[in-house]
């Protein structure tokens, strides 16, 4: 069911989106060399607490879960691209690590995600993180009342395709409002001018991912970490927008 949120309700929905913005703000000046996922995902715990958040991970339990998530963070490092589970690994040299985190304040959820290398980057890894954060500025963009979801995606996957990546469509953006994960599906390659027409108050993450050398994953046998099929690396990034007559607002602007 897709669901529009009023102009106070998407007021409301602000301080959650600051709160996840705060959040990988704070991920991303932790990771570097020498840094162990779990005391990111002990970072962003804390924050959750000092803020009084819930967070939308630690219980999550899909049908394509093996167990709770048990985490309150995804980190996803080099061929590992979505749903990283965290666990006992220090971050070396040139690591490409993606942070993915969605969390409730008064009720409400925010979602947003980011890429980044610790230490000296890789030419072609810095390619795929502005990649996608191109591509998500692109998605944003086209993100105008009266415009269509396919609006979206085409203008996603169009970013990746001058690129030269290719694009897979198992997971994409979403509906977010009181859960992490509502209608409409927002894919991130199709058709200009096809599927929902974008209104005032539909609130979505948008979330390109892509991989170097590949579109395709398989999962890992935490049960959770998306990996790419021929090892290469992949970036996320994600803001969750409203759509308003004023233009998109992202909700989970970093400052
Ligand atoms: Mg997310």
């Amino acid at each position: 069911m897709i669901e529009l949120k009023t102009p106070q309700e998407i007021e409301a929905m602000r301080p959650a989106g600051r709160f996840v913005a705060s959040v990988l703000t704070a991920l991303k000046e932790k990771a570097a060399v020498g840094v162990n996922l779990l005391e990111l995902d002990a970072l962003a715990h804390q924050m959750i607490r000092d803020a009084g958040a819930t967070s939308c991970y630690i219980d999550y339990h899909p049908s394509f879960g093996a167990s709770p998530f048990g985490k309150v963070l995804c980190t996803s490092v080099n061929d590992a691209v979505l749903h990283g589970l965290p666990h006992d690994y220090v971050l070396r040299d040139g690591d490409l690590l993606s942070v993915d985190f969605a969390a409730a304040v008064g009720g409400w959820v925010s979602d947003a995600a980011l890429s980044v290398v610790v230490g000296t980057p890789r030419p072609e890894d810095e390619k795929v993180i502005t990649t996608t954060e191109h591509a998500l500025e692109a998605g944003i963009a086209a993100a105008q009342v009266g415009s269509k979801i396919g609006d979206i995606s085409a203008a996603i996957a169009e970013v990746a395709h001058a690129a030269g990546y290719r694009v897979n469509t198992q997971f994409g953006g979403h509906g977010v409002g009181r859960t992490m994960h509502g209608d409409p599906h927002v894919p991130n390659d199709g058709r200009p001018g096809r599927g929902l027409r974008l209104q005032p108050g539909l609130v979505i993450a948008i979330e390109p991912w892509f991989m170097q050398g590949t579109d395709e994953i398989y999962t890992d046998r935490d049960g959770w970490t998306l990996r790419s099929r021929d090892g290469s690396r992949g970036a996320h990034s994600e803001h969750t927008i409203a759509i308003t007559p004023d233009g998109p607002l992202v909700l989970t602007a970093r400052g």
